[in-house]
């Protein structure tokens, strides 16, 4: 068998353009452009690559783009006041601070004082919290996650019951995507580093989704024959006949896997387009919120 391979940039593309005719579609009804904040605090390369990104991404769409950059000494008081700014002000519908925060600052204290209604990453403690309770619905559901739920509802013909397996179990990936997919009636196992016996687990899986950060862990010989193979993880390895001297990779061994799983995403193209594009329409959600 060989898996069909999903195309996240084409998906992620057809998304943007739904957000960019629904920012006409609300301009010509003279309601307000959608803003988004992004607030990157220190000067790490790769925050500030996605935080380049997102704000092109942005623009590209109609939603207007607001950049804070402060220094990495900016003090717990100086990012928290910027924070409360920006939830004061009414031109911004989704605020997005980079993570990881510079050490020394407090992650939480910051996230918990975004505006939930403009917390367009899901990540404020109210949101994770109502995505992991029954009866409960987050106003945002963070984004890489909301890709992956995207990218399995299109290609899995029935959640409920399918027997799925989360490698990793982060605050920003594995733990949301878990409690999604537990939304979704699907019965899920959630690994980490103390698991045991993994191969053994992720072969029992209908729907594998891997967040580890660990280049091409998952062989093919760990994967169900058919299986919908999600792979989350972007890594770095070493490759000298490329011009950066580097080259990027999933936590799937993409060669082996493509042999026997049913459907496949690649790194690059798969995940990664979609996380940008799930911002985009978190921030609408957040200018709709706003209108009401
Ligand atoms: P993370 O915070 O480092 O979490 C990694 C998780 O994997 C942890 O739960 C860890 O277990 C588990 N783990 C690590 N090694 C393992 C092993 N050998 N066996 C089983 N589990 C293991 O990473 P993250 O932020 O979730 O990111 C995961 C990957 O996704 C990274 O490659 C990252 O670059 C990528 N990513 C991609 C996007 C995107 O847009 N596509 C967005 C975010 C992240 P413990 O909990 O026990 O430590």
């Amino acid at each position: 068998m060989t898996a069909k391979i999903i195309d996240g940039n084409a998906i992620a593309e057809q998304i943007r353009l739904e957000v960019a005719d629904a920012v006409k579609a609300r301009l010509a009804e003279g309601k307000s452009r959608p803003g988004l904040a992004t607030v990157l605090v220190g000067e790490n390369p790769a925050s500030q690559s996605y935080v380049r990104s997102k704000r092109k991404a942005s623009a590209e769409v109609g939603i207007e783009s607001f950049g804070f950059e402060l220094p990495a000494s900016a003090t717990q008081t100086e990012v928290e006041d910027l924070v409360t700014q920006l939830n004061h002000d009414p031109r911004v519908h989704g605020i997005l601070v980079q993570l990881p925060l510079p050490p020394g600052l407090d992650e939480e204290s910051v996230l918990k004082l975004i505006d939930i209604e403009k917390d367009v990453d899901g990540f404020h403690p109210l949101n994770i919290g109502r995505l992991a309770q029954k009866g409960r619905d987050p106003l945002f559901v963070p984004c890489t996650p909301n890709g992956v739920m995207y990218l399995l509802e299109k290609n899995v013909p029935r959640l409920e019951g399918a027997n799925a397996v989360v490698l990793g179990r982060s605050n920003i990936v594995g733990m949301p995507v878990a409690l999604l997919l537990v939304r979704a009636n699907a019965t899920v196992t959630i690994c980490h580093s103390r698991s045991q016996n993994l191969p053994e687990i992720t072969r029992r899986a209908d729907i594998l989704v891997t967040a580890v950060g660990r280049p091409e862990m998952v062989r093919g010989d760990w994967v169900k024959p058919g299986a919908v193979v999600i792979d989350v993880g972007i890594n770095r390895v070493e490759d000298a006949t490329r011009p950066r001297g580097y080259r990027l990779v999933g936590d799937v061994k993409f060669d082996e896997v493509k042999e026997i799983a049913g459907v496949l995403t690649p790194v690059p193209g798969g995940v990664g387009p979609l996380t940008i594009a799930m911002l985009l329409r978190n921030t609408l959600r957040g200018a709709r919120l706003a209108d009401l």
